[in-house]
């Protein structure tokens, strides 16, 4: 019994991100759901996205932490259209809360939506929102076994990053190590090295992500 209900929830999960991903395409809005541990850097990834991006592509954002708007603000002082949602003690977004925060973006003049999961590593793996682009962030500080420890976001994502590049001599960080794992896991994944702090590796990304944007 409890496994069927388990079943009824995913699935009608399931069936939201589908129409999300429906309402996304009719509009030619390419989402990237992006997920990491809290401190990894999400939001300040996507800031420097953001503004690489300027002029070249429309972005638009969801913010999704337990509380606080703390990082929407970021993102609006930016002039770039945002929508906070607070889960309350949900581990990771769920499709009907992206369904309801696209109703309050201007689609229409978005290209690129970008998603900011609630940081941890297990919930948002398995949780469907309508994504085009699945994107994990692992930072240098946190050590090079998260992979090892959190496999199933490694093997889920289109594109690992690993951030925080500029602590890498300060860190306990095997770059190869992390990548071998990574690659184990799945062998299809792109792997970029960037520095949100300086914007290493930023334009190497962007131009991955416009390229995969454009075909989705
Ligand atoms: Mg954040």
């Amino acid at each position: 019994m409890k496994i069927e209900v388990l079943k009824n929830i995913s699935s009608a999960n399931d069936a939201i991100a589908a129409q999300n991903r429906n309402k996304l395409d009719e509009q030619g809005v390419t989402a990237v759901n992006i997920m990491a541990s809290p401190g990894a850097g999400k939001t300040s990834f996507i800031l420097q996205t953001i503004d690489h991006l300027k002029g070249k592509l429309k972005t638009s954002v969801i913010e999704g932490d337990i509380a606080s708007k703390i990082d929407a603000d970021k993102i609006d002082e930016k002039g770039i259209p945002v929508v906070q949602i607070n889960t309350g003690g949900n581990c990771s977004l769920e499709a009907h809360m992206i369904g309801s925060s696209l109703d309050k973006l201007p689609l229409k003049d978005t290209e690129i939506l970008f998603i900011e999961n609630v940081g941890n590593l297990i919930c948002p793996a398995s949780q469907a929102l309508g994504e085009h682009i699945k994107v994990v962030i692992a930072s240098t500080p946190e050590g090079d076994d998260k992979p090892s420890k959190y496999p199933l976001m490694f093997a889920e994502s289109d594109a690992v990053i690993i951030n925080k590049i500029d602590l890498a001599p300060h860190v306990d960080f095997d770059t190869a190590g992390f990548k071998k794992v990574v690659q184990g896991l799945n062998p299809d994944v792109v792997i970029f090295e960037v520095s949100s702090k300086t914007g290493d590796g930023i334009e190497k990304w962007c131009h991955w992500l416009t390229a995969k944007a454009k075909k989705s």
